[in-house]
Parts: structure tokens; C-alpha cells; sequence
């Protein structure tokens, strides 16, 4: 039985809104309805975008855009407990996994405050040149215009407000379309925008058939910019058909993490233990590929193992499950023939246990397997060894992907050539790849996107840069 509270309407212009036709939210680990939200389809897409570009007739002061985000981060703190156990149960996250979440969606509501009360163009040196003598010239920074957000299901709650946060910094109204599979963490973010303060038609969130909104948000001149996270296939075909507007596009990886000889290799287990299954290895930058010079090898991958059989498989429910269910049967079934796929040695997990695939560590698979060369997105790694650091940054670089990678070394030297070598958007040097904080410049190149989030980096790209140039008597 559907609980009132989970019954959840769309929100156009202010008003929560049924279309008569239901949405069921699943658990992943149970298969139960969580929850039903009303099915938008294309005309209500046209709909939240005459609301959106009507809300931006009237801007809002940055001070008050500020105070909404506040407020939201305050009530995400005093909500967080709620939070987390909505997207536990919409997306199958273990519970401790979905604190985490919720506790950095309140960090990004913060940080984006703190960018609506700091954003300003800057003063143009114009007596540089001899033609700007006599001018006064300043950039202010203009919110880009209606802003279309798409987002995917591993991160429910603070990959949208990575999106409508900094879109309201920026003075940007928005139309968002969560994934289907987990619209409930979205819409409360939306319960508490309007709480906080927010006017009608600044926030619509729509969710339904994706290609139908999706296709809508990019035939609509009024959108200016589609902010979307999700797949490489999915997101550069977005952006080919969107070729007037600005498409910003945070997409997969299979991320790599190099063990140095020299490395600590107790850590560098720990840490792959921890980062590669958290969550069953759904998150955009979960270690997937560990490439292990020779010299640590056999030490990593007996510190490694039991580590990772050690891990909790089970109800994500429970206080101390570390890996619960993929998102559904459809990967369930393409991770594990991908699995069974590999020529490597499967030296632990490999199969079911009650339904849930088990941790598994792959060694030396072929280059050419699907978990070396493509994003797994579950709870899957491998450990290859390797014969120098060329070999390890070269493998690293091997795939079309590039958003976060990894080394673990104790030399400045080898940390340095990392840094430089490793074809990423971002590089950790003794930390997991996986790491992320809310505020850093977070983003890929290759296959991987064209962008950065984070609010500060966020609301650059939803502003624009208008000059203006002042002859002085
Ligand atoms: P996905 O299948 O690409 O879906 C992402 C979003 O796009 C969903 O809202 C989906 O809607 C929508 N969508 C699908 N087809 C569309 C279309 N033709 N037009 C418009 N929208 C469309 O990705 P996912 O499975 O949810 O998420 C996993 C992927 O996201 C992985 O590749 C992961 O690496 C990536 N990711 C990247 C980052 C990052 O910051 N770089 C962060 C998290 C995840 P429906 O749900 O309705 O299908």
C-alpha cells in the first residue's frame, strides 16, 4: 500500500499538479512501491517553460535568492534523516551511504548561497590599450536564461541540487526532469524550495518519458542551457541536437587508480575497499580499474581480498550493509556478463548472494574485456600488474573516458608525473579517486563531459558575460 505522504504530484509554475496518470517508485531491493508521482508528458513540459520564462520577467535580488538557499540547506539539516532514508529506499543506497548524501546536498545548498551574494563581473583595465583611454569598462555577469536539468538515479538528492542550486544562484529559473527510477528525492528538494520562500514557476520538476521531455527542453529556444548528468551515450547525442544552445554534460567513467611500488599499500587497499563497492560501485568515479606495479602487486591483492569479502551485501536498509542491489535487473544481468565475459581470474565475488552480485575482483583481465575499457557501474574491480609507472599512466589513459583518476605513491616524483600525465578532469595523489567535495571543480574531458560543477564553477557557466563600456568626460 502506496503511503499518502509518497504520493507525489509535478510542480508547473507553482502549482502541484496531477495529470491522471501514475508513475510506481520502486525499491531496487525489495521490488516494493515506494512511492507514485504523477507522469508529466510533453505538453506539461511546454507548460513548466512558459512558467519558467514568466518567473524571470521579474528577477529575483540576489540577497533574497541567498536566503532561499539558506533556508533550504537549514531545513535539509533538520530534514536529514528523512532525506537519507528517501533515497535509500528510491535508489537502494545502504543507509549510511545516503547520510553521506543528504549531509553534502546541505553543503551544496550552502556553497551556492554563498555564490548568489558573491557574483559580479570585474573591471576591464581599458588604458591597457591606447583605444581604451578615456573609457571605463566592467562585465556584469547576466543568468543565462531558462536552464533545462537532467539527472541521473545514483545520486538523487545532491546531483540535482547540483543543478537547481546553482541555477537559482545564478538568477536562472529551471525546468528539471529527474530520472524516473528515483523522482522522490527531487521532488521534496522542490517541497523545500517552495517552503523556503521560492516564487511560483522558478523551480518545475517534471518527471515521465525522457526522450518526450527531453526533446521538448531541446526544441524550445527559450532553453538556453540543458545542464545534464547521466550517460556518455545519452548526453553527447543531446548535445548534437541542441548545437544553438549551451549543453553541459557530466558523464560516466571507468576509473582508474594506480598503486606505485613505493605506494602504501595497506592504505591503497583500504581504500579500494571502501571505494570501489560503495553504494555496488554505482557512482561515476567508483575505482573500477587498480593498475598495481609489480614490485606491490602480490601484497595488494592479499590485503585486498579479504577487505573486500568482508564487506556487508545486503538490505540497504540496514545500519551496517555496505553494498546493496544494482538499480535493476537489466544491469544486474549486464554486470555479470561482463563478469563472465573477462579472461581475467575472478579472485573473489563473481556471483549472487540472495539475489545482490557480490564484491567481485577481477585480476589481469584481457585489455580488451568490457570491465577494462568500459564504466561497469557495479560492484566490480580489477588489479592488473604492471611493469612501471609509463605502463600503469598509459593504461590509465587507455579508455574514452576521463573524469577522476587516482595514484598511490610515496613519491614526489611519480605523484608529479600523475598530475601531469593522467589524461582527467581531476587527479588525487593518496586519496581514492571517488573522492569528491562539494565545493571543487568536478567534471571530465573525453567521453566523460565538456564541464565543471560545483556552484562556483556551476554558476559561471549559467551566467552570461555582458560588457559594458562608458566613455568618461
Ligand atoms: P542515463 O540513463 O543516461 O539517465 C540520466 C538521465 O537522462 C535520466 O533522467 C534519464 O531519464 C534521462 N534520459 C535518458 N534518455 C534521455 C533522452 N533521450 N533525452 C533526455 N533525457 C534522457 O543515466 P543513469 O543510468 O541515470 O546514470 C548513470 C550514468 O550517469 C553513469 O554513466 C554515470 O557515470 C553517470 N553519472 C555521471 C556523473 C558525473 O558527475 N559525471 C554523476 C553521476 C552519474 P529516465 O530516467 O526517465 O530514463
Amino acid at each position: 500500500m502506496v503511503a499518502a505522504a509518497n504520493e507525489k504530484q509535478l510542480l508547473v509554475g507553482g502549482e502541484w499538479i496531477e495529470t491522471g496518470d501514475w508513475l510506481d517508485v520502486r525499491s531496487p531491493y525489495s521490488g516494493e512501491v515506494v512511492g507514485r508521482v504523477a507522469k508529466a508528458g510533453a505538453g506539461e513540459a511546454r507548460s513548466a517553460i512558459d512558467a519558467a520564462e514568466r518567473a524571470m520577467r521579474e528577477p529575483l535580488p540576489a540577497h533574497k535568492r541567498a536566503e532561499i538557499l539558506v533556508r533550504v540547506a537549514g531545513a535539509l539539516g533538520r530534514r536529514h534523516e528523512e532525506a537519507a532514508r528517501l533515497i535509500s529506499d528510491e535508489a537502494g543506497k545502504p543507509l549510511k551511504a545516503a547520510r553521506v548524501e543528504a549531509a553534502r546536498a546541505m553543503s551544496t545548498y550552502t556553497f551556492a548561497a554563498v555564490e548568489a551574494r558573491k557574483l559580479a563581473g570585474e573591471m576591464v583595465p581599458m588604458d591597457a590599450a591606447q583605444a581604451g583611454e578615456g573609457k571605463l569598462a566592467f562585465t556584469l555577469r547576466r543568468p543565462i536564461g531558462v536552464v533545462g536539468a537532467i539527472s541521473p538515479f545514483n545520486f538523487p538528492l545532491n546531483l540535482v541540487a547540483h543543478k537547481i542550486a546553482p541555477a537559482l544562484a545564478a538568477g536562472c529559473a529551471v525546468v528539471l526532469k529527474p530520472a524516473s527510477q528515483t523522482p522522490l528525492s527531487a521532488l521534496l528538494l522542490a517541497e523545500l524550495e517552495e517552503e523556503a520562500g521560492l516564487p511560483p514557476g522558478w523551480l518545475n520538476v517534471l518527471v515521465g518519458p525522457a526522450s518526450e521531455i527531453g526533446d521538448v527542453l531541446v526544441e524550445d529556444d527559450r532553453v538556453k542551457l540543458i545542464t545534464f548528468t547521466g550517460s556518455s551515450g545519452v548526453g553527447w547525442k543531446l548535445k548534437e541536437r541542441a548545437p544553438k544552445k549551451r549543453v553541459n554534460l557530466e558523464l560516466g567513467n571507468a576509473t582508474p587508480l594506480i598503486v606505485a611500488a613505493d605506494a602504501d599499500v595497506s592504505t591503497a587497499a583500504k581504500k579500494v575497499s571502501q571505494n570501489a563497492f560503495a553504494f555496488a560501485g554505482q557512482s561515476c568515479i567508483s575505482i573500477q580499474r587498480v593498475y598495481v606495479e609489480r614490485g606491490a602487486y602480490d601484497e595488494f591483492v592479499q590485503q585486498l581480498v579479504p577487505l573486500v569479502e568482508a564487506l556487508k551485501v545486503g538490505d540497504p536498509a540496514d545500519e551496517d550493509t555496505d553494498v546493496g542491489p544494482v538499480i535493476d535487473e537489466g544491469a544486474r544481468t549486464r554486470i555479470l556478463e561482463w563478469i563472465k565475459a573477462s579472461s581475467g581470474q575472478v579472485l573473489t565475488g563473481g556471483e549472487l548472494e540472495d539475489e545482490l552480485i557480490r564484491p567481485t575482483v577481477i585480476a589481469n583481465p584481457g585489455r580488451r574485456d568490457e570491465v577494462s575499457c568500459e564504466e561497469v557501474f557495479g560492484p566490480v574491480c580489477t588489479v592488473t600488474a604492471v611493469d612501471s609507472i609509463d605502463e600503469a599512466i598509459a593504461l590509465a589513459n587507455s579508455t574514452r573516458y576521463g573524469l577522476q583518476a587516482g595514484i598511490f605513491t610515496s613519491s614526489l616524483d611519480n605523484a608529479l608525473r600523475a598530475a601531469q600525465e593522467l589524461d582527467f578532469g581531476g587527479v588525487t595523489v593518496n586519496e581514492a579517486p571517488t573522492f569528491r567535495s562539494d565545493q571543487m571543480p568536478y567534471g571530465g574531458v573525453k567521453d566523460s563531459g565538456n564541464t565543471r560543477e560545483g556552484p562556483h564553477y556551476a554558476v559561471r557557466e549559467m551566467t552570461e558575460e555582458r560588457l559594458v563600456v562608458v566613455d568618461l568626460p
